[in-house]
């Protein structure tokens, strides 16, 4: 399953989501169309129940839509087996959610592991890799704390490291900062923007503006779709490169 070179990481055409029947159906997306590419930083922005985490759980392979196509990486999702879903979802797509969803009475690394015991890597890779993963989020003094023993923070900070573990082509976060405080909020996104700045491609969920200003680009959400699509340059993120025709224009 080699994705051609330039596929974008997603490709969505006209996704539409319905629940329920008769009187009682709600049409989260009305059809939303929208290609993200590799290394993009990509914030969902609208009000609650305007579709978000219908179209985020679409994106990672949680939900499928009523009708409509999504490609991640080249694969189309539609065309795929219950089997060859549950390898992509796990070595392709990387989850953060609000409330963290980490397993109770298992250590920071235990849970950090856990997506590579479902996808078959051995115990000893396994390890260096969850050790490897923690420390990019900065928790290598917490590796045998259980959730209860961790702060919210940095709860979050092992589930951002667990969604890295597998190496994965698109980073997906559902209100990531949600439920933390300012402090950890900040440490939360540094890490979003030290890994945006690393090349990996991220879609983050968010109604505060705070939040979205961290991404590249923003899209926002009014009842089930897209109203706005922009480019932005974030408030405290490093200068753009220049290419050295500009570089030379400017110094
Ligand atoms: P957001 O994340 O932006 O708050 P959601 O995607 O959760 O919005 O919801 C979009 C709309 O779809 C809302 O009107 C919500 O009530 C409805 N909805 C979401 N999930 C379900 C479901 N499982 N069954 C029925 N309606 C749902
Ligand atoms: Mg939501």
């Amino acid at each position: 399953m080699n994705p051609p070179e330039r596929a974008p990481v997603l490709r969505v055409r006209d996704l539409v989501k319905e629940y329920g029947e008769g009187d009682a159906r709600v049409r989260a997306l009305r059809g939303i169309s929208l290609d993200v590419e590799r290394g993009d930083y990509l914030a969902i922005m609208g009000a609650s129940g305007s579709g978000k985490s219908t179209l985020m759980n679409i994106l990672g392979c949680l939900d499928i839509p009523s009708s409509g196509t999504y490609l991640i990486d080249g694969a189309d999702v539609g065309r795929l087996d219950e089997h060859q879903l549950a390898i992509l979802r796990n070595r392709r797509v990387g989850f953060v959610f609000q409330s963290f969803n980490l397993i109770p009475r298992m250590s920071a690394l235990a849970n950090v592991e856990l997506p590579l015991v479902y996808g078959g890597v051995g115990q000893a890779e396994r390890r260096a890799r969850a050790l490897a993963a923690l420390e990019q989020v900065g928790l290598t003094d917490r590796v045998h704390h259980e959730p209860n023993q961790l702060s919210g923070g940095q709860q979050q900070r092992v589930a951002v490291a667990r969604a890295l573990v597998t190496a994965p082509a698109l980073l997906l976060a559902d209100e990531p900062t949600g439920n933390l405080d300012t402090a950890s909020t900040g440490d939360v996104l540094a890490i979003m923007d030290r890994l945006s700045e690393s090349g990996r491609t991220i879609v983050l969920i968010t109604h505060e503006d705070d939040v979205a200003a961290h991404a590249k680009r923003v899209i926002r959400l009014v009842d089930g779709e897209v109203v706005e699509d922009r480019r932005q340059a974030p408030v405290d993120g490093p200068p753009p490169r220049l290419r050295p025709s500009e570089e030379a224009a400017v110094r």
